[in-house]
């Protein structure tokens, strides 16, 4: 299977790095036109966008931060100045502050929400309102737009010492339902992905030593890590028609992390 975006216009927040980027460049690989949007690190978008380019798609970067409703809105005037419109929006942008609970600082855990959790309310009110505003495209898609909210395992594995990130990733799962359940019928999917371990820069400690990496596998019955490419391609499909029927749930992509492996041998 070889799902098309051919002429869609798609949005990836956080794209200058990891499962962005690697959805970024799955999204162009379908044909896509891409706006990368980066925090802080524009070398790194436009390597994203030159990576694109080269393999014959097209791609410009856009620097916002995702918590940010006036830079929200001015990074989608950005888009629609250059594209005309937007069918695709991939909420991937995140990041973690960890700490024990009793020693979490207020700005630690307003931070991750604003970022995780408010940076998917603000791109999704602007995508939806153009989805509403626009319709169906008959030639691009049979849907009028498609959100894909990057949730994680931990919107269902409680996850101590990351409270602040564990209380998004759960919250983008009710955000994600809520919104898909109201949006079906304009026509717009709604749909989260929940990564399990995946080799990026958020989680190099976990993989970046034999040691550590012999831990984290410990959690992972598949027995390997997983890269930006698995959930790039997974990306794509929810994107194209083949998933036209998937509105309002949470593909888990982990290798069987929450399997409970804990309970594997008996428990
Ligand atoms: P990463 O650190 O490589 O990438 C995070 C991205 O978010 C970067 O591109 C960064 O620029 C962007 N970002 C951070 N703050 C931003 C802001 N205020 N505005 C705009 N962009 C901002 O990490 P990653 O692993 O690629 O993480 C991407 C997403 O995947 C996150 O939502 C993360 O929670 C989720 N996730 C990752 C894993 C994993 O194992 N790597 C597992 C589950 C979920």
């Amino acid at each position: 299977m070889n799902p098309s975006l051919k002429g869609q216009a798609a949005l990836v927040t956080g794209a200058d790095s990891g499962i962005g980027k690697g959805v970024a460049l799955a999204l162009a690989g379908a044909g896509a036109k891409l706006v990368i949007n980066y925090a802080h690190n524009h070398d790194a978008a436009e390597a994203t966008v030159a990576e694109i380019k080269a393999a014959g798609g097209e791609a410009f970067a856009v620097q916002a931060d995702v918590s940010h409703e006036d830079q929200v809105k001015a990074m989608f005037a950005q888009m629609y100045a250059q594209y005309g419109t937007i069918d695709i929006l991939v909420n991937n942008a995140g990041l973690q502050k960890d700490s024990r609970f009793v020693d979490m600082t207020l700005d630690d855990w307003n931070t991750v929400i604003s970022i995780n959790l408010t940076g998917q309310f603000l791109c999704s009110r602007e995508a939806a309102r153009e989805f509403i505003r626009r319709g169906v495209v008959e030639d691009r898609s049979r849907a009028a737009g498609k959100i894909i909210c990057m949730s994680s395992v931990h919107e269902v594995i409680p996850w101590g010492g990351h409270v602040n990130y564990a209380a998004s990733k759960g919250g983008i799962s009710m955000f994600m339902k809520s919104i898909a359940q109201e949006l079906a019928p304009h026509k717009i999917r709604v749909v989260g992905i929940g990564p399990g371990a995946i080799q990026t820069p958020i989680n190099k400690s976990a993989w970046d030593t034999p040691e550590a990496l012999d831990k984290l596998l410990t959690l992972i019955p598949y027995n390997r890590i997983g890269k930006p490419d698995d959930i790039g391609k997974l990306a794509t499909w929810l994107a194209s028609d083949e998933a036209d029927y998937i509105t309002g749930t949470t593909i888990f992509m982990d290798g069987g992390m929450t399997l409970y492996p804990g309970f594997a041998d008996n428990g």
